[in-house]
């Protein structure tokens, strides 16, 4: 098997998914600078955070954690391109296992009882193929050994793409966006709410918005990135 894998690399070599450079056999996805060098946000290890104040008085969260910190032209923002442009869905269950070892290993309690990755609406679906925040929140789920829940909450409404706006625009008006079509499911739930990248937390927001009305329900964030700047 390996030497079929040394074989493969040599007619089809792997390229690191933030940098570029050629991979090692060993390596997956990402090479082992970027492995260590990728910038990290480390808000599970700081509640006084950025992210933190994006939320403050917004929604009653528990915790929000995001597992890089986006840059612009950056190795995250490179990473990004990739799962979404080059439909790079495995890459991010990869990220979601990575971010969810990291917790583990710095004794992170993840007290969390279901992940629901923010929807897409249906036709944004059809088109992309795949939801880039479940993907995330799947590899999330295999290593936390916390449950998917893909059905509870669904998006009805599509938003513009964010990139065709403008920066002023950005705002945008999400609310009433997404429903929730099992209440009983979510009752009492501590639920983790997980997004590819939060700038101005509307989403996060507008799905805070639908659940709150479900007796004792409990949030938490986790995003792949958050794009601290206004860029
Ligand atoms: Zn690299």
């Amino acid at each position: 098997m390996a030497l079929i894998n040394d074989f493969m690399s040599l007619i089809y070599p792997r390229r690191c998914e933030a940098c570029g450079i050629l991979l090692f056999l060993q390596e997956e996805y990402i090479c082992n600078l970027c492995s260590i060098g990728l910038p990290r946000s480390n808000y599970h290890k700081n509640t006084d955070n950025e992210l933190t104040k994006v939320f403050a008085g917004r929604i009653p969260f528990k915790h929000v954690m995001s597992y890089f910190i986006f840059e612009k032209s950056g190795r995250v923002q490179h990473l990004l391109h990739q799962i979404k442009y080059q439909n790079q869905k495995e890459l991010a269950f990869f990220l979601g296992q990575q971010y969810a070892k990291e917790l583990i290993q710095d004794k992170f309690k993840t007290d969390f009882d279901l992940i629901v990755p923010i929807p897409l609406h249906k036709n944004k679906l059809k088109s992309r193929g795949f939801n880039q925040s479940e993907w995330f929140a799947k590899g999330l789920s295999e290593t936390l050994n916390i449950l998917v829940d893909i059905t509870s909450m669904i998006r009805h409404e599509e938003t513009a793409t964010q990139t065709k706006k403008k920066k002023y625009e950005r705002w945008e008006n999400v609310e009433g966006i997404f429903l929730i079509t099992n209440k009983s499911k979510l009752k009492g739930k501590h639920v983790v709410l997980v997004d590819d990248v939060i700038t101005t937390g509307a989403t996060i927001e507008a799905a805070w918005q639908a659940l709150k009305d479900i007796e004792g329900v409990k949030i938490s964030v986790i995003a792949l990135a958050f794009a601290a700047r206004n860029f």
